[in-house]
């Protein structure tokens, strides 16, 4: 890994314009498990059943007593790693202007992050979905499933269900972007959700350096990736970062 890392802290010493597509495997050290690979949520779970806008509109209490519950009680507990943390010191950097995520936890912008593009929503507000009231999460009342809003409509999650559209804007910006930098870090990502995993392609097609930092590698590695970092996202970015502040002094 050590290789990869000063490969990693040069190539963005000479970007310009750097960007992050992260997706579940950067929070897995702050206490959030995937949705695939080792101790995922699939292995427990089927997506089919629950996670799609067709499930939680057939059954909202199934999807919350089984999903949503515990997502919440999990992401309110969670703090930023050292992934999030070295993500938010590039930007302090003046390196990485921006983070797409596929996260819906909110903690890049707990690390510092200021322009993060919420591919999937965030998880921090729920909205009724008979009069469009919103709520922050953390005020919701569990104690009658599904919750409900004071006209009696039932409270979602602010998040994309698999079977909804993408937040045109946020796919828009995402294109954009992907197809001006010159280095785009992806972390953290199985890169099989759509369109999400079209974003480095874009990138590496616009002439820019794709890492790829991911304990495994990924559809994209080998044909997409430049290379991979291969390592948790707390030790490679803590890495960079102590590699790149290094390379600034000397
Ligand atoms: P994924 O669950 O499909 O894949 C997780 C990836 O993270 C894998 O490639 C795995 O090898 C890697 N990984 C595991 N531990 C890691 C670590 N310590 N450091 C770096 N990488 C690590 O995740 P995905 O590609 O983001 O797609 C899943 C979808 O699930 C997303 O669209 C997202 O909306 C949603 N999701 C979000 C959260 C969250 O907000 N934290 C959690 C679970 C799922
Ligand atoms: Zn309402």
């Amino acid at each position: 890994m050590r290789e990869t890392i000063q490969r990693a802290a040069k190539d963005l010493t000479n970007a310009k314009t750097a960007v992050a597509l992260t997706g579940a495997g950067i929070s897995v050290e702050s206490g959030i498990p995937p949705f695939r690979g080792k101790g995922g949520v699939w292995e427990k779970i089927d997506p089919m059943e629950y996670a799609t806008i067709d499930a939680f509109m057939r059954d909202p209490a199934k999807v919350w007593n089984v999903l949503i519950k515990e997502m919440k009680e999990i992401i309110d507990r969670a703090e930023p790693n050292e992934g999030h943390k070295g993500l938010a010191r590039l930007a302090e950097m003046g390196i990485l202007t921006t983070v797409i995520t596929q996260n819906v936890d909110g903690l890049h912008q707990a690390a510092g992050n200021e322009d993060v593009i919420e591919f999937h929503g965030n998880f921090a507000w729920h909205r009724c979905m008979d009069c469009d009231a919103s709520i922050e999460t953390p005020s919701i009342d569990l104690s009658r499933i599904p919750p409900r809003c004071g006209c009696g409509g039932i409270y979602r999650p602010e998040v994309i269900f698999f079977g909804e559209m993408i937040p045109p804007e946020a796919l828009t910006r995402s294109q954009q972007l992907s197809a001006q930098c010159d280095v785009m870090l992806v972390v953290g990502t199985s890169a099989t959700v759509q369109p999400a995993a079209y974003m480095p392609v874009i990138a590496k097609r616009s002439g820019a350096k794709v890492i790829e930092i991911n304990p495994e590698a990924s559809p994209l590695t080998a044909t997409v990736s430049d290379y991979l970092v291969k390592g948790p996202a707390g030790k490679a970015m803590s890495g960079i970062i102590a590699e790149l502040e290094r390379l600034r002094v000397s």
